[in-house]
C-alpha cells in the first residue's frame, strides 16, 4: 500500500526535475532570509544561481551541528516567529542544544510523511496505534501522533515510561501497531512476561521502531517475542523528526527516503568527498520544502549507504541502509542523544571532582545504563566529614545529569589519579552494548 501514489512512485526523471526546481527555490530563499547562509555561501564563493543541475549542490558548503549551536536558538529560522507554530529541540537540554521550528505547512508536510511511513508498514485508518515515543520537545511522540491522525488511525498517546501501565493498555485497548525504540519494545516484552502476560496473544501485528541503532538480530528477537513484523523508521530533528525514511513491508531491506522533500548524499566523513551509491559513508541531507528551518547539506554524522535498486513495493524512492554507526562520539542512551562533552561540562561545574572521567554504557534487560566514573579531588579526603561530602557530590552529579541531559546515570566516585590517562586522543567511553 502507498499513501501518496503520485509522489512516491514518480519516474526518476520526473522526480529529479521536481527536486531541482525545489532545490533552486530553497537555495534562493535561504540566501535571502538567513544571514548565516548568506555569509556561508559568500565565503565559499557560491551564489544561488550556481544551481543549474542537481549535481551543482556539491559545490555548496556543508552545514554542521556546530553551526546550529552557534545560532542557538532561532538564528537559522527562515521565517519570522509569527509564522512558526511549533518548536522542538533535539535531546540533550544543556544550553546550545539544537532548536528547530515548523510553520503550519511544515507540520502538514511532516504529518503526511509520517502517514506515508505508517502506510508503508501496512497500516490503515482501521488500525489502533500505541505510540510510546516520548511526547514533548523530542520529535518522536508528536511526529508519529500527527501522522497517525492524518492517516485517520486511532492513536493512543502513551509516551514513554510507566511500563506496567503500557502493558495493561496493550491488553485492554488492543492496539494493532506499536511505535517506540527497539530496545523499549524488548523491555516491554520482558516486563509483560514477568507480569504473566502472554505478549504473543496481544493484537499487535506491526511495530515501527527507530530513534536508536538496532540490528537484524534485535529485529528477529522483537518479532519472536511479540509475534509482529518489526520495521525501521529513520529521522532526525534537524531535518524534520521521524519520517525522513521508512522501510516498506514488502521490501524490508533499507528505508525509502522521501526524496521529494529531502535530497540525500553520502560523503567520506574525513574528506567530505561525495561517494557513489552503495558505498558506506556519512549521510548528508538537504531539505527542499521546509519553510521555517531549511538546511543545505546538513552533515548528520550518521553512517549508512544508499540503495538505488528498484524495490518490489513500487516506490521509486531510493533507500538507505540501517544506521551502522556515527562519525562523531554521540551516544544514544534510552533514545536520548548524549555527547561526552556535555557530561564533561556538567562535571566541571561540580566542586570536589576532577575532569578525569570514564563513561561506561551497557544494556541490561534491554535498558541502557550509563555509569560515570569520576575522580574526586585530594582535598576531599582532608575533610573530616568525608563520607557525607562524597555522598553529596554523587547526588549532585546524578541530579545535574538528569536535569541537563535527561538521562539517569550511576555515578561512581574514584580516588584521585586512579583512572587511566591518555596520550593523544582520549577514549573515555566504553560502549559495551551488544545490539
Ligand atoms: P533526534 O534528533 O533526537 O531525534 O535524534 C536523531 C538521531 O537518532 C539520528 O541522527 C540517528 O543517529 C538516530 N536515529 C534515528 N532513527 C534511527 C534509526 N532508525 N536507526 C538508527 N539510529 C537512528
Ligand atoms: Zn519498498
Amino acid at each position: 500500500m502507498i499513501y501518496n501514489e503520485d509522489f512516491e512512485t514518480l519516474p526518476r526523471e520526473v522526480l529529479e526535475t521536481l527536486q531541482l526546481k525545489r532545490l533552486k527555490q530553497t537555495v534562493q530563499r535561504v540566501y535571502h532570509t538567513v544571514g548565516f547562509y548568506r555569509r556561508l555561501f559568500d565565503e565559499a564563493g557560491v551564489t544561488p544561481d550556481d544551481i543549474k543541475t542537481l549535481d551543482d549542490l556539491k559545490k555548496f558548503p556543508f552545514t554542521t551541528k556546530q553551526h546550529l549551536r552557534d545560532n542557538y536558538p532561532f538564528g537559522m529560522f527562515a521565517v519570522p516567529m509569527s509564522s512558526v507554530v511549533r518548536l522542538h529541540a533535539s535531546s540533550g537540554t544543556t544550553g546550545r542544544s539544537v532548536v528547530v521550528g515548523y510553520t503550519k505547512r511544515d507540520i502538514d508536510t511532516w504529518s503526511e510523511l509520517v502517514a506515508r511511513c505508517l502506510v508503508a508498514a501496512g497500516l490503515t485508518k482501521n488500525d489502533i496505534i500505541h505510540n510510546a515515543y516520548g511526547y514533548g520537545l523530542f520529535t518522536g511522540g508528536l511526529g508519529l501522533h500527527y501522522g497517525a491522525e492524518r492517516l485517520g488511525a486511532s492513536v493512543i498517546p502513551m509516551s514513554g515510561g510507566n511500563t506496567r501501565r503500557q502493558i495493561t493498555i496493550l491488553q485492554d485497548f488492543g492496539p494493532t501497531a506499536i511505535c517506540c525504540t527497539p530496545s523499549y519494545a524488548l523491555n516491554l516484552a520482558e516486563e509483560g512476561k514477568a507480569m504473566g502476560v502472554d505478549m504473543k496473544a496481544l493484537k499487535l501485528r506491526v511495530g515501527i521502531f527507530g530513534a536508536e541503532p538496532w540490528s537484524d538480530r534485535m529485529r528477529q528477537e522483537i518479532e519472536n517475542v511479540l509475534e509482529i513484523k518489526a520495521l525501521n523508521i529513520f529521522g532526525l530533528s534537524e531535518i524534520m523528526g521521524p519520517g525522513v525514511a521508512m522501510e516498506c513491508l514488502e521490501g524490508r531491506n533499507g528505508m525509502h527516503i522521501f526524496e521529494d522533500h529531502f535530497l540525500v548524499e553520502t560523503i567520506n566523513p574525513e574528506t567530505g568527498e561525495v561517494l557513489p551509491p552503495g558505498e558506506p559513508g556519512e549521510l548528508v541531507f538537504t531539505t527542499v520544502t521546509k519553510e521555517a528551518f531549511p538546511l543545505i547539506r546538513y552533515r548528520t554524522r550518521d553512517l549508512s549507504r544508499l540503495f538505488t535498486e528498484p524495490c518490489r513495493c513500487g516506490r521509486t524512492l531510493h533507500r538507505m541502509d540501517r544506521i551502522t554507526g556515527r562519525s562523531d562520539d554521540m551516544l544514544i542512551i534510552r533514545g536520548v542523544n548524549v555527547f561526552p562533552s556535555q557530561i564533561e561540562a556538567v562535571l566541571l561545574e561540580v566542586t570536589g571532582v576532577e575532569p578525569h572521567y570514564h563513561l561506561i554504557v551497557e544494556r541490561a534487560d534491554n535498558l541502557d545504563t550509563l555509569e560515570i566514573q569520576v575522580e574526586v579531588s585530594e582535598q576531599i579526603f582532608a575533610d573530616s566529614d568525608e563520607i557525607k561530602v562524597l555522598q553529596n557530590i554523587e547526588r549532585r552529579i546524578v541530579k545535574d545529569i538528569k536535569d541537563y541531559l535527561g538521562v539517569t546515570a550511576k555515578v561512581k566516585l574514584v580516588e584521585p589519579k586512579t583512572l587511566e590517562r591518555f596520550e593523544g586522543k582520549a577514549s573515555r567511553v566504553q560502549d559495551k552494548r551488544k545490539i
